[in-house]
């Protein structure tokens, strides 16, 4: 039996990428959904090449650009994020590949959820912002989700067959970007171009400014938490540039599983697309040869702050994860339009922490009343 994949957000980097995997095991997958922002004319180019039996452009205004575009194919065109909730709790597939990036992939994440489906999650957010009810959805309704995230992967391959035995902590690996070293009086007046230049993984904008501030490993300090249901002190970060150990786990004998390898999303994509089975690849191996040394360092949390933010949003609990989040997402992305400094982006971070309302146990109309709330906050900050 084929498994039949939706792929939602297939135009990124992840979604690019899972197509490749795809492609390479037609014996094992069927493509069922691809889904795009705005990227019309990609979507358009997969849809034809990979003849998926839906695909859906969630900004309505170019629905009949991807309509007339596919209308010789045998593919049903929807457009809005309506037709991305309704497709992600329909039986049309088997496997959700959730890759939309930021706070937009929350409902259709959600939606997957609430049918008791398999969701192979690349979206970190979905669990920063709200992890307490999606593992919640994750327990009532039997549903699984598969972490895609390399560090997260790493970990669920280390803890996979240790059901039994307790875990102690687990360590994240960091590569630290490409400031890794740099102070505050270099960090001041570097721009996009040189913050999107990482030197170990390509990946989308908002992921790069991310891993250069440290805030994703911050995010990653969350959605850990709830992937794997650890107490905050359950968590560690360890810098190691190479990005060859993917992350490591502490059981309670003090013994370490580490999950090592080049680093290419491929492998924890095709991980979780095929899981509980391995399949064989071509895929670059790893040489130890070729790594006469691997490193690891504490982080500069004095001089990379959202990396602290985050840990503070992660021990305050409640909506601070949201607000922490949502503040991120308005300062990454006026970081990439030039309109604030790569530093002012932890002072604005910093600012609405403090100023939302702090909730306690929030419902899911709270976080998303708080994701607006902190968005307008964190404009406002910004000339
Ligand atoms: P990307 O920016 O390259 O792609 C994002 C995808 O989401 C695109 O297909 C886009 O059309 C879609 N999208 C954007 N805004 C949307 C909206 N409002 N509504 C619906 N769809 C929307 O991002 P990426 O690097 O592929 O990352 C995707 C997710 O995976 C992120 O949450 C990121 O943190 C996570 N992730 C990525 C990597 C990586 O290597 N790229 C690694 C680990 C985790
Ligand atoms: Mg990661």
């Amino acid at each position: 039996m084929k498994k039949r994949v939706a792929i939602y957000g297939s135009t990124g980097s992840i979604g690019t990428q899972a197509l490749e995997v795809i492609e390479a095991h037609p014996d094992l997958f069927e493509l069922e959904i691809l889904t795009a922002h705005s990227n019309a004319d990609l979507l358009i180019q997969q849809a034809k090449k990979h003849k998926p039996n839906i695909v859906i452009i969630s900004d309505e205004s170019k629905y009949q650009q991807v309509n007339e575009a596919l209308s010789s194919e045998h593919i049903k065109v929807f457009a809005g994020e309506k037709s991305l909730i309704e497709m992600a709790a329909s039986d049309n597939y088997d496997i959700l590949l959730a890759a939309i990036v930021g706070f937009a992939g929350l409902s259709s994440t959600i939606a997957a959820l609430q049918q008791g489906k398999t969701v192979a999650l690349a979206n970190k957010e979905t669990l920063v912002v709200a992890g307490d009810i999606v593992s919640e959805l994750v327990k009532k309704h039997h549903a699984s989700l598969i972490p895609v995230d390399s560090e997260h992967s790493a970990i669920f391959q280390c803890i996979v067959g240790e059901a039994e035995n307790a875990v102690e902590k687990i360590v994240l690996t960091a590569s630290g970007g490409p400031f890794l070293g740099k102070k505050p009086n270099y960090l001041i007046n570097v721009k996009k171009d040189h913050a999107l230049q990482h030197p170990n993984w390509t990946m989308g904008a908002k992921i790069t400014i991310d891993s250069a501030s440290l805030m994703n490993k911050g995010l990653e300090m969350i959605e850990a938490k709830w992937l794997f249901g650890l107490q905050n002190e359950q968590i560690e970060v360890i810098v190691h540039s190479q990005s060859i150990i993917h992350s490591m786990v502490q059981f309670i004998d003090g013994s370490m599983k580490a999950q090592m390898g080049l680093p290419d999303m491929k492998l924890p994509i095709q991980y979780a697309l095929a899981f509980p089975h391995r399949i064989q690849n071509d895929f670059k191996r790893f040489e130890f040869k070729n790594f006469p040394s691997l490193t690891f360092e504490v982080a500069d949390t004095k001089t990379f702050r959202n990396l602290a933010l985050a840990k503070e949003a992660m021990l305050m609990g409640g909506n601070a994860p949201c607000v922490l989040n949502a503040a991120n997402e308005v300062v990454v992305d006026a970081f990439l339009k030039n309109k604030v400094g790569f530093l002012e982006m932890s002072d604005i971070i910093e600012s609405c922490l403090e100023k939302v309302s702090f909730i306690e146990k929030p419902t899911l109309h709270d976080y998303i009343m708080c994701n607006t709330e902190t968005r307008n906050l964190a404009s406002s900050f910004i000339k």
